[in-house]
C-alpha cells in the first residue's frame, strides 16, 4: 500500500462527506482505512424494484471504475470486482468497456435471486468465503462498497463533495424513472417528477422487501436509493403497521413450527445460528431458549416473512424487535466461523418468483435515467444521514451559503462526516435535526 495515496484518498473522502450510498451510510473514509485483499463494488441492487444502480452503472461507468481503482489503491488490495446481475446488459457493456486493459479489475455476474446484494451473501458468491457470525466482510479480507459510493469516491478525489443523490421512483406512478436530485429534496417533489402518485397508495423508502414506510415530506438523504409507491392492499405492505403485541400474539397462536422460515433464511444457509422459527417460539411462549440471541445475526431481508411463511406471520419484525431489545441491553453475539449449508445453491429464491408472490410484477418495469432535477424551493438537510454522530451545524439562520459549502461539520467525537450545501441559498432554519435551505434561483 502506498501510504501517501492512502492518506490522500481517505482525507478526500472524509472532507467530501462520502458515506455508503447503498443504504448503509457507513462513513467511507473509515471503511477504506483497512488493508484488505479485495474490493467488491456492489451493483447487485438487492431489493425488489430498486433500479438506480443499474442506471448509474450504465451512465457513470467511467467514474465508477475510477472510484474502484481508488478504493483498491487506498486499501492496498490485490484487485477489485464489480458484482452485478447478469441481466443488467447495458451496465455490463459500459463497465466492461471501462475495465478493458485494467489489470486486477473484473466483473462478477450474479444470478437474479434475492438477496444477492446482501453484503455477506455477495462475499460468499464472489469469493466462496463465509463471513463469520456477527462479523463483517473485513473478516474475510474484503471491503464492499456500493457502486454509487465508488462514484462519490472518484468525485471526492477531484474535490467535489456529496451534494446530490441518484434516486428512482417506481410503482403506482405515471412515469417511473431515475433522477439525480439535490440532497434534501422531498419525496413529494420526487413523486411530481414521476407524474404523481395514484390515490390510495403508500410510500416506501427502499425496496419492497426491506424498505420502510415513508411520508411525502421526508427528504432525500445520502442513503436514499428508491421511492416505491404501492397500493395500500399490496401484500408487501402486510404487517408493516401492526404492533409487536399483535405480531407476537399471532405468532403464539398460529405458528406451525414448520421450519420453512429457517430453511430459506440466507444467513442460516451461510451456517449462522439464526433460526427464526425458534425465535418466534421463544418470544411467543417464553422460556429460557437461547434462540433469541440469533436475532443479532438477522439482516432483516424479509424472506422469512414475505416468501417462506405459509400462514402470513412476520418473523422478520419479531427479529427486529428482539434485536433492538438485545442491543439496548448491551448483548453481543459470541460469533464463530461457520461453513455454508451444502444446499445453499438450491435454496436461492429467484427475484421474479418473489415479485409474483408479492403482486409486484406489474411494477417490474424499467426506471430509465431522466436527468438532473431542478432543486425544489427549499431543501431539508438532515444532520444525520450516516451511521455515527450527527453533523454539527456551522451556519446560522439568514446566512447566505453557496453550493458545496460546508454547512455542518463532522462531530468532534465518534464516527461522523461533514454536510455540504447542495445549492446556493439562504439558511431558513437550523433545528436539532436539520438545516433548511431556501434555494436561490
Ligand atoms: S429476515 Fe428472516 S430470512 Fe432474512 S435474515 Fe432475518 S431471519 Fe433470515
Ligand atoms: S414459516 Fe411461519 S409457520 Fe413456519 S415456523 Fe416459520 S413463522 Fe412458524
Amino acid at each position: 500500500m502506498d501510504p501517501v495515496e492512502h492518506d490522500r484518498i481517505i482525507a478526500a473522502c472524509k472532507k467530501a462527506g462520502v458515506v455508503g450510498a447503498g443504504g448503509g451510510g457507513f462513513p467511507t473514509h473509515v471503511k477504506l482505512s483497512a488493508q484488505v485483499g479485495l474490493i467488491i463494488g456492489n451493483g447487485a441492487e438487492c431489493d425488489l424494484l430498486v433500479r438506480k444502480d443499474q442506471e448509474l452503472m450504465a451512465i457513470e461507468s467511467k467514474a465508477i471504475v475510477h472510484g474502484l481503482k481508488l478504493a483498491v489503491l487506498a486499501t492496498g488490495s490485490a484487485g477489485g470486482v464489480i458484482a452485478l446481475k447478469k441481466k443488467y446488459t447495458q451496465a455490463r457493456t459500459a463497465l466492461e468497456r471501462e475495465m478493458a486493459g485494467s489489470s486486477g479489475l473484473r466483473l462478477f455476474e450474479l444470478k437474479d435471486f434475492y438477496p444477492a446484494g446482501d453484503e455477506q451473501t455477495m462475499v460468499y458468491e464472489v469469493t466462496g468465503a463465509v463471513v463469520p457470525e456477527a462479523g463483517f466482510p473485513l473478516d474475510c479480507g474484503v471491503v464492499v462498497q456500493n457502486v454509487e459510493t465508488l462514484l462519490n469516491i472518484a468525485k471526492a478525489v477531484e474535490g467535489i463533495p456529496v451534494t446530490d443523490k441518484y434516486v428512482n421512483v417506481i410503482g403506482e406512478v405515471a412515469a417511473p424513472g431515475t433522477w439525480k436530485v439535490p440532497l434534501g429534496t422531498t419525496f413529494r417533489d420526487m413523486l411530481e417528477l414521476a407524474g404523481g402518485a395514484r390515490r390510495g397508495t403508500v410510500l416506501i423508502e427502499g425496496g419492497a422487501m426491506m424498505g420502510k414506510l415513508a411520508a411525502g415530506e421526508d427528504p432525500v438523504t445520502k442513503t436514499t436509493a428508491s421511492i416505491l409507491v404501492l397500493p395500500e392492499q399490496n401484500p408487501a405492505i402486510r404487517g408493516r403497521r401492526d404492533t409487536m403485541r399483535v405480531i407476537t400474539r399471532r405468532g403464539a397462536s398460529t405458528c406451525l413450527q414448520c421450519f420453512r422460515c429457517t430453511d430459506m433464511c440466507p444467513r442460516y444457509l451461510l451456517g449462522h445460528a439464526l433460526e427464526p422459527h425458534k425465535i418466534i417460539r421463544a418470544v411467543s411462549l417464553g422460556g429460557k431458549d437461547m434462540a433469541p440471541l440469533g436475532a443479532l445475526l438477522c439482516c432483516l431481508c424479509g424472506l422469512c416473512t414475505y416468501y417462506a411463511c405459509p400462514v402470513g406471520l412476520h418473523p422478520a419484525r419479531v427479529n427486529e424487535a428482539v434485536r433492538d431489545q438485545l442491543l439496548a441491553a448491551g448483548a453481543r453475539y459470541p460469533g464463530k466461523c461457520t461453513e455454508a449449508n451444502p444446499a445453499i445453491g438450491y435454496r436461492r429464491i429467484p427475484s421474479k418468483r418473489l415479485s409474483y408472490r408479492l403482486g409486484l410484477h406489474a411494477y417490474d418495469v424499467p426506471a430509465p435515467y431522466r436527468g438532473e432535477a431542478t432543486p425544489s424551493p427549499t431543501l431539508t438537510l438532515l444532520l444525520k444521514q450516516h451511521i455515527g454522530q450527527p453533523s454539527v451545524p456551522s451556519v446560522h439562520i439568514g446566512e447566505q451559503v453557496h453550493r458545496s459549502q460546508v454547512i455542518a461539520e463532522a462531530a468532534a467525537k465518534g464516527l461522523g462526516v461533514p454536510l455540504h450545501a447542495p445549492s446556493d441559498g439562504m439558511v431558513q432554519a437550523v433545528t436539532p435535526t436539520a438545516i433548511v435551505l431556501e434555494v436561490r434561483g
